[in-house]
């Protein structure tokens, strides 16, 4: 479970109420939301927030290292909460749901001495693709 609105009140994060919108849509498990996904649920709970405020806020949480921008085949960035618990993504090829997985192993430590081509490697991303149970159920697919 994220618990991105406890580690912000924890950091003393100027906690407005759009900010806290923001945070609060961000909340939970497996989220992987687009900034325009953010600003719809948030518009929701506040009808007067602006896109500019939702886009500012995610910046700034992205920079604080408390939510973390996925890029995957080409989709458009998504926001995660899950910060702090390195994880890799499961991804549906048709609706484009993403879910956190921790493969056994670690893609960084499985890359051996003489692939690495004198480099230092600091990070590894593995995407996993398929299909989701409802995109499997979908007639037509
Ligand atoms: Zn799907
Ligand atoms: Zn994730």
């Amino acid at each position: 479970m994220s618990d991105l609105l406890e580690r912000l009140r924890g950091r003393g994060w100027r906690m407005t109420s759009q900010r806290r919108v923001v945070a609060e849509v961000l909340e939970g498990d497996h989220v992987h939301l687009t900034a325009d996904e953010v600003h719809a649920r948030a518009a929701q709970r506040l009808p007067e927030i602006s896109r500019a405020t939702v886009y500012n806020t995610l910046g700034e949480l992205v920079s604080l290292g408390e939510v973390i921008e996925v890029v995957t085949d080409g989709r458009a960035r998504r926001y995660d909460p899950n910060a702090h618990h390195p994880h890799q993504h499961l991804v549906c090829s048709a609706c484009g749901t993403m879910r956190d997985v921790s493969p056994t192993g670690s893609p960084l430590a499985d890359l051996p001495a003489e692939e690495r081509f004198g480099f230092t490697v600091s990070g590894a991303d593995v995407t996993y693709r398929g299909l989701c149970p409802a995109c499997i159920r979908r007639p037509g697919a």
